[in-house]
């Protein structure tokens, strides 16, 4: 019998797990790990990946697999759910304001304008449209001349 307990635990656990590029926030405030659940006795975690085409992917399986594993859950199962896809709509402005320290510009509306994590200026300017990671891409400020990651999956 599983307790709602446990599958508080497993998001607790899940908590633990840094999001491979960017290290400062976890799967589940990035919102990848969308829930825990039980369905017949059977433990599940439903993720979303950042985009569709995300290279990451796997990795997230892996990463949770191996927390989980490692803590006593060697059965649950991880199921991909591309639908709804994953929007930056689902981050906190906590996880935002947390991009924001870590040096990367977390994502703004269509059309909005890119704000310098160092500065906050709005004088900001595309460099590259794939950054450290096909996730972000290079910009650079107008006003403080420096160059900075804009995280831009939808
Ligand atoms: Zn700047």
């Amino acid at each position: 019998m599983v307790s709602s307990s446990t599958t508080e635990h497993i998001l607790e656990l899940l908590r633990q797990v840094p999001d491979p590029e960017i290290p400062t926030i976890n799967l589940v405030e990035l919102g990848v790990v969308r829930r825990v659940e039980e369905v017949n006795g059977q433990l599940k975690v439903i993720i979303t990946p950042t985009y569709t085409g995300c290279p990451a992917k796997q990795l997230f399986v892996d990463l949770i697999r191996e927390q989980l594993t490692a803590s006593g859950y060697p059965d649950v199962a991880i199921e991909m759910q591309l639908y709804p896809v994953w929007s930056t709509d689902w981050l906190s402005e906590e996880t935002k304001t947390k991009l924001l320290k870590t040096g990367i510009s977390p994502p703004v509306a269509q059309n909005a304008p890119v704000v310098c994590p160092h500065c906050g200026s709005k004088e900001t300017k595309v460099v590259s449209q794939f950054g450290a990671t096909p996730c972000q891409a290079l910009y650079t400020c107008s006003s403080c001349r420096e160059p900075f990651s804009y995280f831009k999956c939808h």
